[in-house]
């Protein structure tokens, strides 16, 4: 084994998603429900925030323990003030050596140059359908595709490679699967379909609405044929599939009818600094309070070496495994 800490399941810890806030200019049916995420919302306060002086210490940590992977998410990451200063900060850690970002797209083309000046080097971005109509209807907002589609083209004019992220949800988008998959194959853009997930517990999550891996290759291979391709490295969580014209290619991340706990090496930093081992965990671990109390660097690597060692974490093959529980966090919470 390299070096590094690993969990219980003998994985290591590779990659970091951080939170950098729980709100979001969007209401997507299956995340942020309007009727659940209305005024009345118990949003964080700014004060329960991570500053990013705490981020980039937490970030430091994690990266002295072989994280090699940070993603940005939230909520809308890009609703975060001033985030570009956060990207320079966290791009000039010693030992890392990816560095992304998860957005909605709609402020891409205010902050994708700050961006890439920041180093930035990649961006995915959601979009759901091609259909505004239906777009505006599950993005909570009544939002067309335009603006999203002007951010990927801002962000890539800006010189950030774009991946595009499609959530698939059957009676809701399936029928826009081979629309997508046409339209972005012309693109220099690569397009990624997820499995609907039971995350949280507002979105009313049921299997019959998962449109599986297979499913969406089916949809596809009517009239594009593809063929599968080599992961491009351990615990990559698409399965890629390269279109059999040589014409860029797609990923399918099945979480629900293709688990891959086994690979899993990924961590994840809420807004507000709790550490979750797992997407549908119902605790973290708080970071923020002892940080405030003035934690050292090596009770910080104590905490994140004990949580870590001690990792079980494989709900998704428990769920193929007929298992499951029901407290969960929020994905906007977490980011996803
Ligand atoms: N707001 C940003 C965005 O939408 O890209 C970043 C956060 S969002 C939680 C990250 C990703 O999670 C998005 O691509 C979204 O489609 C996906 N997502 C959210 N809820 C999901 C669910 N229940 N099942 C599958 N994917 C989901
Ligand atoms: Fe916002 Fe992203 Fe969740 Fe949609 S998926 S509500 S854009 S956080
Ligand atoms: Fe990783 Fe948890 Fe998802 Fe399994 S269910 S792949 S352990 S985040």
């Amino acid at each position: 084994m390299e070096n590094g800490i690993y969990d219980r399941l003998k994985r290591p810890l590779k990659d970091l998603r951080i939170s950098v806030t729980d709100q979001c200019n969007f209401r997507c049916t299956y995340c942020m429900p309007k009727e659940i995420f209305d005024g009345d919302y118990p949003f964080l306060e700014k004060t329960e925030l991570l500053s990013f002086d705490e981020i980039v210490t937490i970030a430091e940590r994690f990266i002295s323990l072989g994280v090699t992977k940070l993603r940005i998410t939230g909520g809308e990451p890009l609703m975060r003030k001033n985030l570009p200063e956060l990207i320079g900060r966290l791009n000039q850690l010693h030992g890392l050596k990816d560095l992304a970002l998860t957005t909605n797209g709609v402020l891409l083309p205010r902050v994708a140059h700050d961006l890439k000046k920041a180093g930035m080097e990649r961006v995915t971005v959601s979009l759901d359908s091609l259909d505004s109509e239906l777009f505006g209807r599950i993005n909570g907002r009544g939002l067309g595709i335009d603006p999203v589609l002007e951010g990927m083209k801002a962000a890539h004019e800006a010189g950030l490679k774009v991946k595009v992220n499609m959530m698939v949800r059957k009676g809701v988008n399936d029928q826009e699967i081979l629309p997508m998959a046409a339209y972005f194959k012309k693109t220099p853009y690569i397009l990624r379909f997820i499995e609907f997930m039971d995350v949280g517990t507002t979105n009313g999550w049921n299997m019959k609405e998962v449109v599986t891996k297979e499913e969406i290759l089916k949809a596809i291979q009517t009239e594009l044929p593809l063929l599968p391709a080599a992961e491009n490295y351990y615990g990559e969580v698409a399965s890629r599939y390269q279109y059999a014209d040589g014409e860029n290619e797609i990923g399918i991340i099945s979480s629900i009818s293709d688990s891959f706990c086994s690979s899993c090496t990924r961590a994840r930093l809420s807004a507000d600094g709790k550490v979750f081992t797992c997407l549908f965990a119902s605790k973290g671990m708080d970071f923020k309070t002892p940080l405030r109390e003035g934690a050292t660097k090596d009770d910080l690597d104590n905490m994140i070496t004990n949580l870590w060692k001690n990792r079980g974490d494989r709900y998704s093959d428990e769920r193929r495994d007929g298992a499951g529980k029901k407290e969960k966090i929020e994905m906007s919470y977490i980011g996803g």
